[in-house]
């Protein structure tokens, strides 16, 4: 079994459609074995996209991950990581295909409502960077 960290990402928060998003990720057989409603602070956010602090997009995107609660939550399932990203959809709601998340319920390339990890190697990171091992419960 694999975990993946995802982010249901203010956008989704502020239009009340966790749930909705929650009902995708069980209806594609994904289980949701960690969960809680957190607000990031700035420091949380530029910490976990460090990876992306040269881009242009940094600064409104840490000021968007800000801007209301999220929903952090582990995932779990045979092929976790690369399942969820294919049910998130591309980046850019534009080029997400009919079925993901993304395509259902992103406003633009920056509200696009989930977050998924990319590789295991950052799954295992960003799993860390929420959750502490005894509040996740396969
Ligand atoms: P995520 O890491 O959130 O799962 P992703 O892997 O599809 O999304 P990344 O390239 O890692 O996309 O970008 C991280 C996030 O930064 C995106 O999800 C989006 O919210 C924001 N973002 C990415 N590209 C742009 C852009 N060109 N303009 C504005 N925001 C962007
Ligand atoms: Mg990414």
């Amino acid at each position: 079994m694999e975990q993946t960290l995802s982010i249901i990402k203010p956008d989704a928060t502020k239009r009340n459609i966790t749930g909705r998003i929650n009902a995708m990720i069980e209806d594609s057989g994904l289980r949701i074995i960690a969960q809680k409603r957190i607000i990031l602070d700035l420091k949380m956010a530029e910490g976990f996209y460090e990876v992306h602090k040269e881009r242009p997009f940094f600064r409104d995107l840490c000021d968007y991950m800000t801007s209301a609660p999220v929903i952090v939550q582990v995932l779990q399932g045979k092929n976790a990581i690369e399942d969820y990203r294919k049910l998130m959809g591309s980046t850019d709601p534009k080029n997400a295909e009919d079925g993901t998340i993304r395509k259902a319920y992103a406003l633009g390339i920056q509200e696009n409502s989930v977050h998924g990890s990319d590789s295991p190697e950052n799954a295992k990171i960003e799993i860390g960077y929420f959750f502490s091992d005894n509040e996740i419960i396969a």
